[in-house]
C-alpha cells in the first residue's frame, strides 16, 4: 500500500484499527428551551475540561505547540458567535445535537472552500470539536488509544488532536491515516512525536485487520503488508541505521555552520509564528531568515492591528536574542487566500494581483505592517524583506513607505533601527534577470527557489500534468540561482536561499560554489543541513558546480548529483 510519507522512520509493528463511532441521532423540536441550553453549556463545560485535560497529555508526549492545537479547540468553540449562533438555534426550540452539527458544519463549509490549507485546517479543528461535543451530548464513549500495546501501529481515518492525547510514544511505533497532507495537523503531530507516518492510504481502515503485521515507512510513503522475515530483517536494519544516524546528528548540536575548508554560513529557519521562533532555536537554528507573515493575517476575520502585528514581531525578536529576523510582508495571492480581503477571483491568480503588487495599493494596510515591523527592530536584529519583486520600482516604492513610515515613528517619538536593512525575495524569474539592478538598491538577497521554480518553468507543481518539470534542479534555475547569488556578492551583500532547495542535500554543493552566505531551513533540517555543509570543502564543491552548470537536462544533473553526495 503507498500513502504519504510525512514522518520519518520505520516502524514495524501490529495494527490497531481505530474506527470512530457513530454519532447518531433524530433531531427533534425541544419544549424546554431553558433545559435544552443547560445540556448544551454543561456539554461544552465537559468538553473544555476534557480538553485541558488531553492538552496536559499532549504537552509532555509531544510538545507545547502540539498541546496548543488542543487549547486552540476550547477557544473556538468560546467564540461568542459560534457560541451564540448554537443557542440561538436551540432557543429556536432546536435540540442540542442538531444545534451544534448545523452551526459547525456552516464553519466546516466556510473554512473548507477557502482552499487554501492551513484555513482548511480549521475545518478539521470545527470536525473534531463537532464529534467530541456531539459524543458528549449523546453519551458515547470517545476511543480510547491509550490501551494500545507496545509494537502497534495505530490505523486511523485522520489524526485528531483530542486522539494524540492517548497516545504513549513507546507503546505506538507508527501511523497510518486514510486522509491528510504534509501540512495537516495529522502530520505535524506524529512528527512532534517522532513516530513513523504515512498518511492518505486510501481505504486502509477496510484493507488492514487489527492484529496483522505491517511495516510503515514514512519515508517513501509505503506500508508493506504481511512482511516475510526477509523484509523484515530489511527494515529491521534500515531502522538501527537510520536510529543511529538520527543520534549523530546530535553531534552538530551547538556548533557553528561550517564546510571542511573552514568558511562560515548562518543556517537559520522559516517560520510562520512567532511561537515558531522558539522552536527554530530549541532546533539550533542561527536566526529567522523568512517569517511568513501572512499566518498572522489567516485565521481571523478581519486585519489584525499594527500593534497586534507589532507584539508578534516584538515577541519573535525577543525569542531569538539579537539574533536576525528577516520578516517578509504580507505575501497573499496565488495560492494564499485571506477570505475578509475579498480579493477579486483572478483568471490567473499566480499572474496576478498578490504579494508586493496587492501591498503597494493598499498603502494603509502596508504602511501599518511596516511600521509594526520597524517598531519590533528596537528589540533585535530585525530585517524587512519584500516578496515578489518583479520590477526595481516596486522595491523603490517599498523603500519609499518604509521612509514614510519612520518619519512617522519619529515624529511619535517612537524607537526604532534607523539602518534596518531592507532587502529583495528573488522568487521571480524577472528578479534573478534583474538581479544586478536590484543588487545595487537592496541590502540583501533571499532566494525563494519554491515561487522561482514555478515562475521559470511556467509550471503549477500542483498539476501532476506539469509537475515532472518542476524542479529546481532545471539549468535554467540553476542558472538564475547562480546570478542571483553572482550578482549579490559583486555588490557587496549578503545572499540566502529560504526556498525548500536550501536543505536538499544535492543542491548545497552548488550553493557553496556559487557563493550563497546564508541558508534557511525547516527547524528540523537545522542539523541535517549543518552535516551536509560540514562534508564539502569549497574546492569539492567547486569543481561539482562546474561539472553540473555544463550539463543540459535536468536529468544529467540529479543523476550526477545523487551519485555525489
Ligand atoms: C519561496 O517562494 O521559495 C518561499 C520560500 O516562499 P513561499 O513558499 O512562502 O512562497
Ligand atoms: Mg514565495
Amino acid at each position: 500500500m503507498k500513502g504519504l510519507g510525512a514522518s520519518e522512520g520505520y516502524g514495524i509493528g501490529r495494527v490497531m484499527l481505530v474506527v470512530e463511532q457513530k454519532l447518531e441521532y433524530t433531531p427533534k423540536e425541544v419544549a424546554d428551551v431553558e433545559a435544552e441550553l443547560g445540556r448544551f453549556r454543561s456539554a461544552v463545560d465537559q468538553f473544555v475540561a476534557n480538553t485541558f485535560e488531553q492538552a496536559d497529555a499532549v504537552r509532555k508526549s509531544a510538545g507545547d505547540k502540539e498541546a496548543e492545537i488542543l487549547e486552540g479547540h476550547v477557544a473556538i468553540i468560546s467564540d461568542p458567535f459560534m457560541k451564540g449562533e448554537i443557542e440561538n438555534l436551540i432557543k429556536a426550540h432546536q435540540c442540542a445535537e442538531a444545534s451544534v452539527e448545523q452551526i459547525c458544519q456552516m464553519f466546516i463549509d466556510m473554512f473548507a472552500a477557502t482552499g487554501d490549507e492551513l484555513t482548511m485546517q480549521r475545518a478539521a479543528d470545527v470536525k473534531d470539536i463537532r464529534d467530541s461535543i456531539l459524543s458528549i451530548l449523546l453519551g458515547v464513549q470517545e476511543i480510547k488509544i491509550s490501551d494500545a500495546p507496545a509494537g502497534t501501529i495505530l490505523v486511523v481515518h485522520e489524526l485528531t488532536p483530542s486522539m494524540t492525547a492517548g497516545i504513549k510514544k513507546e507503546n505506538i511505533v507508527g501511523i497510518i491515516t486514510e486522509t491528510g497532507s504534509q501540512t495537516s495537523h495529522s502530520a505535524i503531530l506524529a512528527r512532534a512525536m517522532e513516530i513513523p507516518a504515512v498518511l492518505s492510504v486510501p481505504n486502509a481502515l477496510s484493507q488492514l485487520s487489527t492484529g496483522e503485521q505491517v511495516i510503515v515507512d514514512g519515508n517513501t510513503g509505503d506500508v508493506v503488508t504481511a512482511p516475510d522475515p526477509d523484509v523484515i530483517a530489511e527494515y529491521t536494519a534500515k531502522r538501527d541505521t537510520y536510529l543511529r544516524e538520527k543520534r549523530e546528528l546530535e553531534l552538530y548540536r551547538g556548533k557553528p555552520t561550517v564546510s571542511a575548508s573552514g568558511e562560515e554560513y548562518e543556517l537559520c529557519c522559516n517560520i510562520g509564528t512567532p511561537k515558531d521562533a522558539a522552536k527554530a532555536m530549541e532546533k539550533d537554528g542561527e536566526g529567522v531568515g523568512l517569517f511568513r507573515t501572512e499566518f498572522l493575517f489567516m485565521d481571523r476575520t478581519s486585519l489584525p492591528t499594527e500593534d497586534e502585528q507589532f507584539e508578534a514581531y516584538k515577541t519573535a525578536a525577543v525569542v531569538l536574542k539579537g539574533k536576525p529576523l528577516i520578516i517578509r510582508t504580507l505575501d497573499i495571492g496565488g495560492d494564499k487566500e485571506i477570505p475578509y480581503l475579498g480579493l477579486e477571483k483572478e483568471e490567473n491568480p499566480f499572474m496576478g494581483f498578490r504579494a508586493i503588487r496587492y501591498c503597494l495599493k493598499n498603502r494603509d494596510m502596508f504602511k501599518s505592517q511596516i511600521k509594526a515591523i520597524l517598531r519590533a527592530s528596537a528589540f533585535g536584529d530585525v530585517r524587512i524583506m519584500f516578496p515578489l519583486i518583479t520590477a526595481v520600482e516596486e522595491l523603490r516604492a517599498g523603500k519609499a513607505l518604509v521612509e514614510e513610515a519612520k518619519s512617522d515613528l519619529r515624529l511619535s517619538g517612537i524607537a526604532f533601527n534607523e539602518n534596518i536593512p531592507v532587502g529583495v525575495m528573488t522568487e521571480t524569474s524577472a528578479s534573478g534577470v534583474i538581479a544586478d539592478l536590484l543588487a545595487k538598491e537592496s541590502d540583501f538577497f533571499s532566494i525563494g527557489t519554491n515561487d522561482l521554480t514555478g515562475y521559470t518553468m511556467a509550471c503549477d507543481r500542483g498539476n501532476s500534468d506539469v509537475g515532472y518539470l518542476y524542479s529546481p534542479f532545471q539549468p535554467s534555475v540553476l542558472r538564475l540561482i547562480k546570478r542571483i547569488i553572482e550578482c549579490g556578492v559583486e555588490a557587496g551583500i549578503p545572499v540566502g536561499m529560504c526556498g525548500e532547495a536550501a536543505a536538499n542535500p544535492m543542491m548545497i554543493p552548488l550553493l557553496i560554489s556559487f557563493g550563497l552566505t546564508e541558508f534557511s531551513v525547516s527547524a528540523v533540517s537545522v542539523l541535517k543541513v549543518r552535516k551536509c555543509i560540514a562534508k564539502w570543502t569549497k574546492a569539492e564543491a567547486d569543481e561539482v558546480a562546474a561539472k553540473v552548470m555544463e550539463m543540459s537536462t535536468e536529468k544529467e544533473v540529479t543523476d550526477y548529483l545523487k551519485s555525489v553526495v
